[in-house]
């Protein structure tokens, strides 16, 4: 997935944008302890598609050019060149994102628990922590996509043996590029696919100088995509709010007592939909699993069971104000607001205060 095309408008062949753009180039390393689903989601984004990364379609946008081996059509040394070149320090600028937790190779045995690529010379492996340390030191910045590469996901559930965790753990929760941009942290299982293109974005403008730095809340998360519960944006929240609770799936109600998690997750895919802008888990009947938060999923387990907080938040609804709250806005609708304004009917006098007052 290389070269994007760009409309030259000079006879050098640089972009309209150019000079001050050079390619931004994306090193992802899927070789974390992960499944590669961050990588097939971006390829549903829309608002922006991945395409229209690729082809800078955006005023001021530099080009970039991703590596990653899920879309490369190269394979082997071949694909691996690019990694190489980085690590000489001869493919600036780049950023290196990582999907997948991080394993703990201090406790490996006599092997490894995650690798990419192979020693030129030697042909042994080369284990996906020693690509992180060669590269995190030289990359413009870092971005964790997913949570098993944010917090350590489900690899990073307790009892695993190896050892799995975020990025932020393995390098630091205060560590920054040479850029002194901390690690962008973009979770779910998979992260919706429009929060990774937009953030690459985001992130490529920034780096160009045309773009405000991504702000980040305590967890390394964009505060402007993860500042809002899921259940703040769900379509099922005012029924929530009146009480209205679903004992059994299909109803359409709200979720929480089949376990919903959306009260106290932090995710915009109710408000942002899945593809397109369509679906979003509790939107479409699915209960929110809060797979976007750092202690998923052991903290969330049972899934299917309501946990003692949103356990109260039903009955604290349904028993005192959501009744209320129901009764009384049902009956302003049924007098005040859906019924047609008096003026509006036949007879030989012009009703309207509005037209009466302008004569
Ligand atoms: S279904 Fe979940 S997210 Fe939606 S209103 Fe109910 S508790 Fe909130
Ligand atoms: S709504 Fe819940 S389950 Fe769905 S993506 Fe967001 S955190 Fe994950």
């Amino acid at each position: 997935m290389h070269e994007p095309e760009h409309t030259p408008d000079n006879a050098d062949g640089l972009p309209r944008w150019e000079p001050a753009h050079r390619p931004i180039s994306v090193l992802w390393l899927t070789s974390g302890l992960g499944c590669d689903g961050d990588s097939f989601a971006m390829t549903a984004a829309t608002h922006p598609s991945l395409e229209d990364l690729l082809r800078g379609v955006f005023p001021q946008m530099p080009p970039i050019i991703i590596y990653n081996p899920v879309f490369a059509y190269e394979t082997g040394d071949d694909f691996m060149r690019a990694w190489f070149d980085a690590a000489e320090g001869t493919l600036e600028p780049f950023v290196l994102v990582l999907e997948g937790s991080v394993p703990n190779e201090e406790i490996n045995g006599d092997g490894y628990w995650a690798a990419f690529g192979v020693d030129p010379v030697t042909r042994e492996p080369i284990s996906s922590c020693t690509w992180i340390d060669r590269l995190a030191p030289m990359a413009e910045a870092v971005v964790a996509i997913g949570t098993c590469a944010a917090y350590g996901g489900i690899p990073g559930m307790r009892n695993n043996p190896t050892g799995a965790m975020g990025l932020r753990d393995y390098l630091g929760w205060d560590w920054s590029s040479r850029r002194e941009i901390p690690i962008v942290n973009i979770p779910g299982c998979p992260v919706q696919p429009d929060n990774i293109t937009e953030t690459l974005l985001c992130l490529v403008l920034h780096l160009a100088g045309f773009g405000p730095p991504i702000e980040l809340d305590e967890q390394g998360r964009p505060q402007r995509i993860f500042g809002r519960t899921a259940h703040e944006s769900c379509n099922r929240a005012g029924l929530a709010e009146h009480g209205q609770f679903s004992d059994e799936h299909g109803d359409g109600r709200c979720l929480v007592k089949l376990g919903c998690k959306g009260p106290v997750v932090k995710c915009n895919v109710p408000i942002r939909g899945w593809v397109n802008g369509i679906g979003g888990c509790p939107n479409v009947g699915g209960i929110c699993m809060a797979c976007t938060m750092p202690g998923f999923p052991d903290k969330y387990m049972p899934f299917m069971e309501a946990d003692a907080s949103t356990r109260m938040y039903p009955s604290a609804a349904r028993f005192s104000y959501g009744p209320v709250l129901r009764y009384l806005r049902e009956r302003r609708i049924r007098r005040t607001f859906d019924v047609e304004p008096e003026w509006r009917q036949r007879g030989a006098e012009l009703t309207s205060g509005y037209r009466q007052s302008a004569a």
